[in-house]
């Protein structure tokens, strides 16, 4: 990996922040003095730390305050500087930023596994009062995941595992999808390194064998495309280890995994997605039921895109992904994206997003005033909104978001209070089926309610899944 130096830093800042470089340089020269003398295990001066987390930050644009905020984000645990001097010597917004980040003082716990808790939910939480403490907690993440090597084999599988449990669904969910899949492979580097070696051996040879295949169509759909004035932009994008390591686990066999290998089309607008769905259909026979339209229906994170599997040449299948370039942006960055869009406004459009638009943000909200003990909290934030998802759809063809083992009961609470009390029975995908069916993904479910209902009885507390719906349950029957 290459080293990272301040020169560095400040050649990207150039490109999209020119007027900052003072202040930058600044809390480079300021986090310097206070970490001079300590070092990293890998035996570098500790700074390279904090530079490289500020590096990746700049690489996704970020505001002054959050590229600042990555160089001072270790300074108020490791030194003598507090959180009044950063606010006095830069401003108060780098100061919450950098204390926002940093994990809660030692004392006060009875044990060094309740301090996990804590910290585990300080982070968390971070994200409903600054998203981009979050997005700083995920720079410091991979830094530290990129360095793994120089750790004790204890400690690089211990914070694996703590990334895939924490830090890998935090990025899902603001749709920073480049740190989540490198997030994901370097975990999985480390908790099956076998395993991980045999899937990216397997991936080379894979990515030779197509390498004609993607290259043909490639070239023929680019032809097209352009013959029809249609600008555009098509790469090659391969699925991340972690993601193969998904589907095997699963029970599918390499060979079955077809966006293993896809393409990537970017056009300039939303119709132009369309019409360059017809075009490809027109020259490669798409597979039937391996078409789905998540620019109607998108995804919970955001992501946006076409997708459909064609036979390619040689009857080998390929998928392609159609989307625009701003739709593109968003897949591969996610809310961080604002900061290049948006500019200075970019904070207050992030934290809006997260509240209007990402269904989790308000089940962590209901959770986090649900739960005083911390140990409780982290393990209801992991079951409910870090596991497995199902997504259903509502009559009008909206699609809710409920954690795997969600019954209509949630599904009912979930769009609205009323409906949870008042209903009387539920159909999915036009059946009826008992209040305690456990839904699974694309089921279509039309409750019906009841005005006169008596309200929920006391036993749908165990037959409901969520907290939330098990919260409403409780407040009705203890009017
Ligand atoms: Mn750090």
């Amino acid at each position: 990996m290459k080293n990272i130096v301040l020169d560095d830093l400040v050649r990207i800042l150039k490109e999209y922040n020119p007027e900052e470089i003072e202040i930058v340089r600044r809390a480079y020269d300021y986090a310097s003095d206070l970490h001079a003398g300590q070092y990293r295990q890998s035996g570098e001066p500790y700074i390279s730390h904090p530079l490289n987390v500020a590096y990746i930050l700049s690489e996704l644009h970020a505001d002054r305050d959050t590229v600042c905020a990555g160089l001072l984000h270790d300074t108020l645990e490791d030194t003598r500087i507090t959180k009044e001097d950063i606010a006095h010597d830069f401003n108060q917004n780098i100061a919450d930023l950098v204390d926002g980040v940093t994990k809660l003082a030692k004392m006060n716990f009875s044990s060094k596994q309740d301090q996990n808790y804590a910290n585990t939910r300080k982070i968390i939480t971070g994200i409903t009062e600054d998203v981009r403490i979050i997005i700083i907690k995920l720079a410091d993440r991979l830094h530290n995941m990129r360095t793994l090597q120089f750790k004790s084999e204890f400690k690089q599988k211990e914070n694996a595992l703590e990334t895939m449990e924490i830090f890998v669904p935090l990025a899902y969910y603001i749709g920073a999808y480049r740190i989540k899949s490198e997030l994901e492979d370097l975990s999985l580097q480390y908790l099956k390194p076998d395993m991980y070696k045999r899937i990216e051996e397997k991936k080379l040879k894979i990515e030779e064998d197509g390498a004609e295949c993607l290259g043909e169509m490639l070239g023929t759909i680019e032809r097209l495309l352009n013959d029809k004035n249609i600008p555009n932009e098509i790469k090659v994008r391969t699925k991340n280890i972690y993601g193969i390591y998904k589907r095997l686990n699963e029970g599918h066999r390499l060979s079955d995994i077809h966006d293993l290998l896809a393409l990537k089309i970017m056009v300039d607008e939303v119709e132009n997605c369309y019409r360059t769905l017809g075009i490809i259909h027109s020259q490669y026979h798409p597979v039937n039921n391996k078409f789905k339209d998540y620019i109607c229906n998108s995804k919970t994170n955001m992501y946006q895109s076409l997708h459909t599997t064609v036979f390619g040449l040689d009857g080998r299948l390929v998928q392609t992904q159609i989307r625009t370039f701003k739709m593109d942006k968003i897949a591969s960055f996610g809310l961080t994206v604002y900061w290049d869009a948006e500019k200075g406004k970019a904070r207050d459009i992030m934290q809006k997003d997260l509240k209007e638009k990402f269904q989790f943000f308000q089940s962590l909200m209901e959770i986090n005033s649900m739960f005083g003990d911390n140990q409780q909290f982290v393990n209801q934030v992991k079951n409910e909104l870090f596991s497995d998802k199902v997504y259903v759809y509502t009559p009008k063809g909206d699609i809710i978001e409920l954690p795997k083992g969600a019954t209509p009961i949630d599904f009912a609470y979930k769009l609205n209070t009323d409906i949870g009390n008042t209903m009387v029975g539920v159909f999915v995908n036009d059946e009826y089926v008992p209040i305690d069916y456990i839904l699974q993904n694309k089921d279509r479910v039309r409750i019906v309610t009841d005005d006169l209902s008596f309200g929920p009885r006391d036993d749908w507390k165990e037959k409901a899944h969520t907290s939330y719906a098990k919260q409403k349950i409780r407040d009705f029957n203890r009017k």
